[in-house]
């Protein structure tokens, strides 16, 4: 049995640790993607009090080995539910781990394409992170899905690996056109939804807007984020787009705590995500030490 079990190893689940590990409580961290968060989809992190320039992986990195050096331990598993009690049970789809206490670091997910045959491409052509696969696609053909600027970020990206780079947006406007309008092998296609992803084993194409196809290999969804905590409902109250509602890290239930991105707040960033994560390890080893 653990002290605390976090579910979510990203920047506000790896603080989490390091609090408690730092206050001799054992820990164990559950992330079903590895570790890391959403700012390993960052190429280059430059708002982060101390650090001048470093890259999402490396920052990841970075949390991931001093998680590790105060002894911390992860496992790779999806989590699907906590049960609540004296020891407090998280189940996932393996197993159930033991511990004193649970905090919610979950974050939040990237929006699909709500294509039915969408996960069966994840990792065989579609990707949600072009600097960590973009470079699978050397020389080949890719499309990019979105239109804000993480999706013209990855187009520019993906122009310097690729052959040619689809970007496909939904309306017939496009505020970045200026940024990308200078490279050769990036094609705004306007007007355009994917409405499937053709291909037996990797993708071969996609269609738009049912009556067009584009022969591609890949497929980058940069469509943004949004949050996944349905599986612990029982604990906290949701808005109405799925945040936890909590102002302190607090949950309705002594114990289970929560941190990082999945909260509703102002501002979504390394800065409150580590913020978070300190407070709700330090509310939970006070917690421990009560029991
Ligand atoms: C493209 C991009 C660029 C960004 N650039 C910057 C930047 O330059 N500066 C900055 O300050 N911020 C940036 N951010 C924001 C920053 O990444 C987030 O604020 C931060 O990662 C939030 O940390 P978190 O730990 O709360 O959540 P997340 O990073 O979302 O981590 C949550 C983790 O929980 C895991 N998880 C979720 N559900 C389960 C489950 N049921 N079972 C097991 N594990 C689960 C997920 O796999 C994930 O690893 C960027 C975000 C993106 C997407």
């Amino acid at each position: 049995m653990k002290d605390i079990i976090i579910i979510g190893a990203g920047p506000s689940g790896m603080t989490a640790a390091i609090y408690a590990l730092r206050a001799n409580k054992s820990v164990l961290l559950i992330d079903f993607k590895g570790y890391g968060g959403q700012i390993i989809n960052a190429k280059s992190v430059v708002n982060y009090p101390g650090i001048k320039e470093i890259s999402g992986i490396d920052y990841a990195k970075t949390l991931y080995e001093q998680v590790t050096s105060f002894g911390g331990e992860f496992v790779f598993e999806k989590v699907k539910d906590i049960i609540d009690g004296d020891i407090k049970k998280v189940v996932t789809e393996k197993c159930e781990y033991e511990c004193k206490s649970v905090i919610i670091a979950t974050g939040t997910v990237n929006k699909g394409l709500g294509l039915e045959n969408e996960d069966k491409f994840i990792g065989r052509g579609l990707s949600y992170c072009a600097t960590c696969d973009g470079n699978f696609y050397k020389d080949l053909d890719v499309a990019v899905v979105g239109s804000g600027e993480v999706a013209t970020d990855d187009a520019i990206y993906l122009s310097n690996i690729c052959n040619k780079v689809y970007l496909i947006i939904k309306g017939d406007e496009f505020k970045y056109l200026d940024k990308i309008s200078n490279i050769d092998n990036i094609e705004v296609v306007f007007n355009s939804s994917v409405t499937n992803i053709n291909g037996e084993y990797k993708i071969s194409a996609i269609e738009i807007n049912n009556d067009k196809t584009i022969p591609v290999n890949g497929v980058f969804v940069a469509m943004g984020q949004t949050p996944e905590n349905g599986n612990f409902r029982k604990f906290v109250d949701l808005d109405e787009n799925g945040y936890i509602k909590s102002l302190d890290c607090t949950t309705k239930v002594d114990g289970i705590f929560v941190a990082g991105d999945n909260r509703v707040k102002e501002l979504r960033q390394l800065t409150t995500a580590v913020n978070d994560g300190a407070i709700a390890a330090t509310k939970a080893c006070k917690y421990i030490d009560t029991l």
